[in-house]
């Protein structure tokens, strides 16, 4: 008896797997809390005024956004969890690697050639953190939460970005708004776990620059490596705009998406 209804259970819990998790899933999704794995429900993947809005963002024509709209909530999700955000940005970095390859310095040049890249949602991704709270508004707190634990995904893209950048003799300056005293160490760490290596120098938020919006902070960073350590800034890598605009902002700047969130 007993070894027949182990039998019995053996062969329907495939079928109850099969049906169970999409029905899980689907309660979740309703409830705004499915797993990053799982596709939203009406796929999201087309809505024109998602598609819209999103171009509207990357282009930077919509400014000083708080929150995703409601109705494209999912469509994010879809868009960051499904394939078109790595899609989008290989792209990115293979635009910057043929355009590094142009101007790459020659062998036994001085070694100032620099390009600039940023930490969140361009080295790092945040897209866990972001997705579970549905996007939107930076929280400081909550933020410094999720980055201490240092478990941000690497973008790959990116990695590849850094050593292409690397192998063709350029010096490479991660630079990131995060604070320097309370996620330093942590924030080396998990690009160091992230597979972040080569660069030549993590540059953080130090008590100087506390406070500033992050077109200052970047400025500033970038105007000390140009003014005073005589690099030349061949290019620039970020997510907002505000990581590309400013003094010195670079030869040539490339915007890696984000319809997460904004920053001024
Ligand atoms: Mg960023």
């Amino acid at each position: 008896m007993a070894a027949r209804w182990t039998t019995t259970s053996a062969r329907l819990a495939p079928l109850a797997v099969a049906f169970v998790v999409p029905w899980l899933c689907y309660v979740l999704e309703a409830a705004e809390g499915a797993p990053w794995f799982w596709p939203p429900i009406g796929g999201g993947g087309d809505d024109p005024y998602c598609l819209t809005w999103r171009v509207m963002v990357e282009a930077n024509n919509a400014k000083g956004w708080r929150t995703v709209p409601a109705q494209c909530v999912g469509y994010v999700r879809g868009y960051m969890a499904w394939g078109q955000y790595h899609r989008d940005v290989a792209a990115v970095a293979e635009q910057a690697a043929a355009y590094a390859t142009q101007v790459a310095p020659p062998a036994g040049g001085d070694g100032l050639d620099a390009w600039v890249l940023d930490v969140d949602d361009t080295c790092l991704s945040n897209q866990p953190y972001y997705q579970v709270k549905q996007f939107g508004a930076y929280d400081p707190v909550a933020f410094r939460a999720w980055a201490s634990r240092a478990i941000c995904p690497g973008i790959p893209a990116m990695q590849w970005l850094l050593q292409t950048l690397r192998s063709r003799g350029f010096r490479v300056f991660v630079v990131t708004g995060r604070d320097e005293e309370t996620l330093g160490s942590c924030t080396a760490a998990n690009l160091a776990a992230a597979g972040f290596s080569g660069y030549d120098r993590l540059i953080m938020r130090g008590a100087l620059h506390r406070g500033q919006s992050s077109v200052a902070f970047k400025s500033a960073v970038r105007r000390q490596l140009v003014e005073e350590e005589g690099y030349r800034i061949r290019g620039n890598v970020g997510d907002q705009w505000s990581d590309l605009q400013g003094d010195y902002a670079g030869d040539r700047v490339f915007k890696v998406p984000n319809p997460m969130y904004f920053v001024p």
